[in-house]
């Protein structure tokens, strides 16, 4: 394949199109995926609309891959042809660091290679994401999709999954854990799915009341409304943990005093400053709680989630979009109109090769 077909955003502003682009030259350690599937993570649309700045263009969006190995370099050993594999938010990282040590590539120290808006750590080659044909990725950064799992519905794994996954790990959620998962969208729904696959009793933080009938339908044990004052006031010293995926600035203040003694809220949302109101410590110190955060998730984890996952029977609720839907896809997920991720099907593309 000399040209790779895609779909990227030409600036903050404009609608995602057609691009085209070479790719680079497989390396002996690389794999090249076919691309079958691309989940659609709210961080694509923050990034498209360069909402923390420094967004390049063109930028094809897209680290919720699944596909087949199309190509494999002269030493890879784990990936033969055919093989379904997947990539997810990360493609390199230094390798030497204490983190990447600890199979937690995710925190390299020396920052790690992202799957798109990043240039290659060999080369300096752009790369692009998962809304496209293939993808070229060294093979220690490439998973694999057990033979148990929907291939269809498997990608939102890749991010979703490994971000509500790492922490519940990290944190050690059991049965005798009381989570809390905040916002019903895609890392959220993934946060009460696995919350509950690992045993433990799971509350649903919701602004939107219309959400309730799901999220005990997803696995939720109770719900809270968090519009709900009164409600929210009753719930205190509830949650050993609290998954919070909300993606915009938010008043974190109310969910401290949900948690009990020791307890984490744990910032999901790339949310950068929290300005809409300060932090408030008397929560913290009062009840030695702790605001923490956490970004997606070393290879290894990623792995364990996807045999976890297979074993569990546990998939991501997914809505197949053509990759000609996605600019809608981006208006409706502002509006938390998704149940609860978009896939991109990505045979549409097919359609603008021609
Ligand atoms: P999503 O599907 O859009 O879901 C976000 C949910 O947050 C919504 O469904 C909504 O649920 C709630 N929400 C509350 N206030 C909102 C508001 N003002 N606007 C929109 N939603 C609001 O997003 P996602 O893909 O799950 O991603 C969530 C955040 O995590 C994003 O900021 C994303 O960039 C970030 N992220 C972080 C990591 C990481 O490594 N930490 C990895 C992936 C994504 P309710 O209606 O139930 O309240
Ligand atoms: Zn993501």
């Amino acid at each position: 394949m000399t040209t790779v077909f895609a779909y990227a955003a030409p600036s903050a502003s404009g609608e995602l199109g057609p691009f085209s682009y070479e790719p680079r030259n497989l390396r002996n350690d690389d794999v090249e995926i076919k691309i079958l599937y691309c989940g659609v993570c709210h961080t694509d649309l923050h990034k498209c609309r360069n909402h923390w700045g420094g967004s390049q263009y063109p930028l094809v969006p897209g680290h919720e891959i699944v596909g087949k190995v199309a190509r494999v370099g002269t030493s890879v050993t784990k990936y033969k042809l055919g093989d379904v594999a997947a990539v997810g938010c990360l493609v390199d990282s230094c390798g030497n660091c204490r983190s990447c040590k600890d199979g937690l590539e995710n925190y390299c120290e020396n920052a790690p290679t992202l799957t798109y808006d990043a240039d290659d750590r060999k080369d300096g080659k752009r790369l692009y994401g998962g809304y496209s044909e293939s993808i070229t990725v060294r093979e220690s950064f490439v998973l694999r999709v057990p033979s148990g799992l929907d291939v269809k519905s498997a990608a939102p794994l890749l991010c979703a999954g490994i971000t509500m996954w790492s922490p519940l790990r990290n944190w050690k959620v059991n049965s005798k854990s009381k989570v809390a998962v905040a916002g019903l969208g895609g890392l959220g729904h993934m946060g009460i799915k696995l919350a509950k696959g690992l045993g433990a009793h799971v509350t649903l933080l919701s602004r939107s009341p219309g959400k309730a009938t799901d999220g005990r339908r997803l696995g939720a044990d109770d719900v809270l409304i968090t519009t709900d004052e009164a409600a929210v006031a009753r719930a205190s010293n509830r949650f050993d943990i609290i998954l919070d995926t909300v993606p915009y600035d938010h008043d974190v203040n109310p969910y401290l005093s949900l948690l009990r003694r020791d307890g984490n809220l744990v910032l999901l949302g790339l949310i950068g400053n929290i300005q809409a109101t300060p932090l408030n410590t008397g929560p913290m110190l009062s009840a030695r709680r702790s605001v923490s955060g956490s970004g997606i998730g070393g290879i290894q984890e990623t792995q364990e989630l996807l045999d976890f996952c297979a074993a569990k029977k546990i998939l991501p609720d997914v809505e197949m979009i053509a990759i000609q839907e996605i600019n809608d896809a981006y208006e409706r997920l502002i509006k938390g109109d998704v149940k609860y991720r978009f896939v991109i099907d990505i045979e549409s593309l097919s359609k603008v090769r021609g």
